[in-house]
């Protein structure tokens, strides 16, 4: 019996490993094995781990360790990517590998064990989430992001790889979303049953003007501006206007107690293509008449700043919030 873990979106593994045949290879375990039955327990899962490939005796129960995966030998860095956990009373292991071209993930229970339920609830440690180390606070303070704001929207990372940034999306103090993006990688991708909410919600005060942005560093970068009233879209820009969009823009349905008090919603969605795309979308469906449009000033002579980011880091905190500050009324500024 293997099955996949659920708490984590799964990349799929790299076309050259045999995740089949090994998977067979598990489930061939013959059920005649006399002398296997006869074991304990926990020599019994040592057997079942080992028969896939994973070192048991590397792990202390209760504990996460890492070792090389039998399935990627940890891909190009050679990395221990393959986190494996055996529970304090070793009836169940479970592993999930962090190289992201083979991720796999799955658990095996001890004889006698018919299930486990596996909690679907989200949340710092269903996540393996802890506090942001060094390497990552200097990411961020390259991009003009202070600690401080980043303790202020509890801004994490992953247990098992320091170079994996947690953006928590919280609803009333409760994790219910998380997006993670590696730096290393530059991918992102999202908890398994993560609700689909605007980011920085939680921050919103009552008040008549809401910014949104396209990404949580924008939304960190208003917040570091001072412009506190601000959300993030939880997936980025569209890349064309299209009507049949409607299930990707349900969180704003779903999160219209605090939009729909806003009487002026100024948007500053980034100055590509895309991001132009995303404001039309957000207008039309939150009323042109309450939307703003921003306009990204000019980083330098030949180039425009193409997001909130960009204009904190080239411009100052000053400048961004002027940035808000003239924002235009949407049907104004796109008059022809
Ligand atoms: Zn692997």
């Amino acid at each position: 019996m293997i099955s996949q873990t659920s708490n984590y979106h799964r990349f799929q593994p790299h076309p050259h490993i045999n995740l089949h045949c090994l998977r067979r290879q598990f489930l061939l375990k013959s059920s005649a094995n006399v002398e296997e039955e006869t074991e304990t327990l926990d020599l019994n899962l040592k057997h079942k781990v080992e028969k896939i490939g994973i070192n048991f005796d590397s792990s202390t129960p209760g504990q996460y360790t890492h070792q090389i995966c039998p399935l990627c030998k940890g891909g190009q860095s050679k990395e221990r990517s393959l986190s494996f956990h055996v529970n304090q009373n070793e009836k169940v292991a479970i592993w999930r590998c962090f190289n992201f071209e083979c991720g796999w993930a799955g658990h095996v229970l001890a004889d006698g064990v018919n299930k486990v339920k596996f909690s679907k609830k989200l949340g710092e440690k269903t996540l393996r989430l802890e506090p942001l180390g060094d390497e990552l606070i200097n990411y961020f303070a390259e991009r003009m992001i202070s600690a401080e704001i980043l303790q202020k929207n509890a801004v994490m990372q992953m247990v098992d790889d320091k170079n994996v940034i947690a953006f928590t999306y919280r609803w009333k103090g409760e994790i219910v979303n998380c997006k993670f993006r590696s730096i290393t990688t530059r991918k992102f991708w999202q908890a398994k049953h993560g609700k689909r909410i605007l980011y920085g919600l939680d921050g919103i005060k009552e008040g008549n003007t809401i910014v949104i942005v396209e990404g949580e560093i924008d939304k960190l970068s208003m917040d570091e501006a001072g412009v506190v009233n601000c959300v993030s879209v939880p997936d980025g820009a569209p890349q064309q206007v299209s009507k049949k969009q409607d299930t990707r823009f349900k969180y704003l349905s779903d999160c219209n107690g605090y939009l729909d008090k806003a009487s002026r919603i100024i948007l500053a969605t980034d100055g590509d293509g895309p991001g132009q795309v995303l404001a039309e979308e957000l207008s039309c469906r939150l009323g042109k008449e309450r939307c703003w449009l921003v306009t990204w000033p000019k980083k330098d002579e030949g180039t425009h700043c193409k997001d909130a980011n960009e204009v904190l880091v080239h411009l100052g905190p000053e400048a961004l919030r002027h940035v808000v500050e003239t924002a235009e009324l949407y049907q104004v500024k796109n008059s022809p």
